[in-house]
């Protein structure tokens, strides 16, 4: 006999994750929230909330949420600066916006900066998602589909077609990073020595 396939998805199933905030059971295969990365200046006091699970109603009523989340997501639009594949195409103090148009990827990543995480639409359903977010990604969230609700008007005028969205690349983006990444806010914060 082989190796036994099912032994990662057994250890997985087997590891007793715990949530930041409550300390309470996380199932390893289960719906949680979790910020990869180290995005946090080394002095912030939240840095034990990165790369750990949280469950989604522990996260929503997290009186820091709202810091962590903005953080988390500033991350992703420094990251993506220097990414060949995923292109900014909007950003405000509530929600960012990238686009990767490239097969077999074709697709649009909504951060809102209240929640974090990644709200995938396919550039094909782009116009259908603007108009009826559950038909095309159901199972949101309440807090992703609270902070959702205050920005689709916004995203609906700037893009109400994945044409419009793709027309939003700028192409000399990338080669601004770095001047870009020189005044932006400190977000990734190299481990302490
Ligand atoms: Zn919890």
């Amino acid at each position: 006999m082989g190796p036994r396939r099912g032994c990662g998805l057994m250890a997985l199933r087997l590891a007793k994750l715990r949530c930041a905030l409550c300390g309470g059971p996380i199932d390893a295969l289960g719906d949680f929230f979790r910020a990869s990365g180290d995005f946090l200046s080394a002095q912030d006091p939240l840095i034990p909330f990165c790369n750990v699970p949280m469950h989604w109603s522990c996260y929503a009523r997290w009186p820091e949420r709202t810091r962590f989340a903005a953080l988390y997501v500033q991350a992703w639009v420094q990251a993506n600066h220097k990414n060949p594949f995923w292109w900014s195409v909007y950003q405000d103090q509530r929600v960012y916006v990238s686009v990767n148009p490239e097969r077999p990827v074709e697709e649009a990543s909504v951060r809102l900066c209240a929640v974090g995480s990644d709200i995938r639409v396919p550039l094909t359903k782009w116009s259908a998602w603007v108009t009826d977010v559950e038909q095309v990604t159901p199972g949101l969230r309440p807090i992703e589909k609270r902070a959702l609700a205050e920005v689709l008007p916004t995203l609906q005028a700037h893009f109400p077609s994945d044409h419009a969205v793709v027309q939003a690349i700028d192409p000399s983006e990338k080669r601004t990073a770095r001047r870009r990444a020189a005044i932006a806010p400190r977000s990734s914060g190299a481990p302490p020595s």
